[in-house]
């Protein structure tokens, strides 16, 4: 027998072991605003068949919120693609795995019956803070998790959440690109859909600095649990895996758009991902530069691999940076420089709605 209020309170509670240690960690920063109030957020994860995420200003408090339709999609898919994991270092040019239908159906929001929740809920590592010998799908799953929390926190942090709804008089920043600004208007000369779109982009690169820092000097929980079986190029691999499965996530949310894209809430889902990957391979040059090409190289490989299961990856080896930078790549970026652009320019708005670290944390 399945209890679906049973098997989403499990679920809750691998949520939490795996996010708690950043919760914490911008926990001990002390955040505050310059009139000196203090960060207050809660984390709610409701029960809900819908996949989303938000982050909401309340009155004196902040929260975020996730659905449990959303966990468990990132969940199951995590184990449906892990076949590839064994392969990644493989070079062989065959195909080696059968198209799995269920990793598009979820990407394109589909949603688990109770026996399969059940069933995918069963795979994670029994103990949580378990030592576990190898990387596997727990490692994916987690990734995706402390990215989601980490980008909704900063929209908090960061004043996204508070400026939008007091200052645009919009709602929650919800997580999912819409057309509620179909009329093209504006915020102080700046367009307000370039104001939204650059939220996304620095919440993405605060959350993405914050988990690659934490994987590179080893204070991720899944590095924790490999330790000291931890191989950083496939560590950083599985990272970039995680964030190519988002990517296809927002990709499938903007062919639901039947408008243009200027008039979106969310940048393109392309230009996330390269963001997201020049970070990554930022930091890690920085930590070795021979991390940098091996992660490169092991990543593209990863891809493919995982483009037989769901042809959706495919679109996303064009994006995926080696040495060369196609032209697309560069006009994603120049519009990456102009969505950061505005938020500089507009940066002075919404400064008393920042929290501020008031702690260094080592
Ligand atoms: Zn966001």
């Amino acid at each position: 027998m399945t209890n679906p209020a049973a098997i989403d309170d499990e679920l809750k509670t691998h949520f939490k072991f795996a996010t708690d240690d950043i919760v914490d960690g911008l926990n001990a920063s002390q955040h505050r605003r310059v009139d000196g109030s203090s960060l207050s957020c809660k984390i709610v994860i409701v029960n809900d068949l819908e996949p989303y995420a938000l982050a909401a200003q309340r009155q004196e408090s902040s929260v975020v919120v996730f659905s449990t339709a959303l966990i468990h999609n990132c969940l199951a898919i995590a184990y449906l693609i892990e076949p590839v994991l064994s392969h990644l270092r493989s070079k062989k040019n065959e195909q080696r795995f059968e198209r799995n239908d269920l990793v598009s159906k979820l990407i394109w929001g589909s949603s688990l019956n109770d026996g399969d929740k059940r069933e995918y809920i069963n795979l994670l590592p029994r103990y949580p803070g378990f030592k576990v010998q190898r990387i596997g799908a727990f490692a994916i799953f987690y990734d995706m998790l402390r990215l989601l929390i980490a980008h909704e926190l900063f929209h908090i942090i960061l004043g996204h959440a508070s400026f939008s709804q007091r200052m645009l008089g919009l709602g929650p920043i919800a997580e999912k690109p819409q057309s509620r600004l179909k009329s093209f208007h504006e915020t102080e000369g700046e367009a307000t859909t370039d104001i939204l779109k650059s939220f996304e982009l620095h919440a993405d690169e605060m959350a993405m600095k914050l988990n690659i820092g934490q994987i590179l000097y080893g204070k991720d929980i899944s590095g924790y649990m490999m330790d000291p079986h931890v191989d950083l190029v496939e560590r950083l691999t599985i990272f970039n895996i995680a964030c190519s499965i988002f990517t296809l996530f927002w990709r499938a949310e903007e062919q639901d758009l039947s408008i243009d894209s200027m008039s979106t809430t969310h940048p393109p889902a392309g230009l996330r991902y390269l963001n997201f990957r020049d970070y990554q391979r930022e930091m890690a040059g920085v930590y070795d530069p021979n991390l940098l090409f091996a992660v490169d190289s092991l990543s593209l490989n990863a891809l493919s691999l995982l483009s037989e299961i769901a042809g959706e990856f495919n679109g996303l080896l064009n994006l995926t940076p080696l040495l060369f930078r196609t032209p697309t790549m560069k006009k994603l970026a120049r519009l990456s420089d102009h969505f950061m652009a505005v938020n500089v320019r507009m940066s002075e708005n919404w400064k008393p709605l920042v929290y501020i670290p008031s702690r260094e944390v080592p």
